[in-house]
């Protein structure tokens, strides 16, 4: 999903005994902060202010930019339509956006995902009310590569900020997908056709979680398995949007 991810040479795989002991050294740094370089935090909540914004008018659904109102993809409702009811990020991924989460996903860095979960749940409107708040899951195989999954915990800020439970399992990939980066849009569409399960009964008011999205492809396809479940309204967060 990420383009230009060879800035940032990803971490050798890790087993678990190295992701503690990555996470033990991690904790005896202090933390340096990437906007402002003071250290006592990897991002202060104050620093947010100098990341891109997500502002202007976007499309009320899926949030593409200079859309006034609805944009004509959304508003027709057809096949080529989100499955998501809506799509919010406080972000752009670029400049400093673009870099915290790179360095979360590639580095580890994943203390950079708190702030930026309690920014993305600000923008959660009253009346989504959601029940549960899922993640977009990693494949088996990546997640045990990663060590981590980097929506699950951006999620977990979210579903912090919001009161609502963080819900692990109740989404999953069906198959092990190619990574979208390699993959133009409608490419990118076929590649997840199916690529997600649910498992069991999923409550009726869901908000999933991603870290980047670029065209809402893998976030409209959880929400699709969702609904095909007996969800009625999937929301949708990410930190940041490839505009
Ligand atoms: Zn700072
Ligand atoms: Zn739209």
């Amino acid at each position: 999903m990420l383009r230009g991810m060879s800035m940032l040479p990803a971490r050798p795989r890790r087993s678990f005994a190295r992701v503690l002991l990555d996470e033990a050294w991690d904790a005896l740094l202090p933390q340096q902060c990437i906007v402002c370089g003071r250290f006592g935090a990897s991002l202060h909540v104050g620093c947010l202010d100098a990341l891109p914004r997500a502002d202007g008018p976007r499309c009320a659904r899926c949030w593409r930019p200079d859309v006034r109102g609805t944009c004509a993809r959304c508003a027709e409702g057809g096949p080529d339509a989100p499955a998501f009811d809506a799509l919010r990020a406080p972000f752009r991924f670029e400049g400093l956006a673009r870099r915290a989460l790179l360095e979360a996903k590639f580095r580890g860095v994943t203390a950079h995902l708190g702030p930026l979960g309690r920014a993305a749940a600000a923008l959660v409107p009253d009346d989504w009310r959601p029940e549960a708040v899922v993640a977009v899951p990693l494949g088996r195989r990546r997640e045990r590569t990663r060590g981590f999954n980097q929506a699950r915990e951006a999620a977990r800020a979210v579903a912090e900020v919001l009161g609502v439970p963080l819900v692990d399992g109740l989404v999953r990939r069906g198959r092990e997908t190619a990574p979208q980066a390699m993959l133009d849009a409608d490419a990118r569409h076929l590649n997840l056709r199916g690529a997600f399960e649910v498992v069991g009964t999923p409550p009726g008011r869901v908000l999933v979680v991603d870290d980047v999205t670029t065209t809402g492809s893998t976030l409209s396809e959880v929400a699709a398995a969702l609904r095909a479940a007996g969800t009625s309204n999937v929301y949708t967060l990410a930190m940041a949007r490839e505009d």
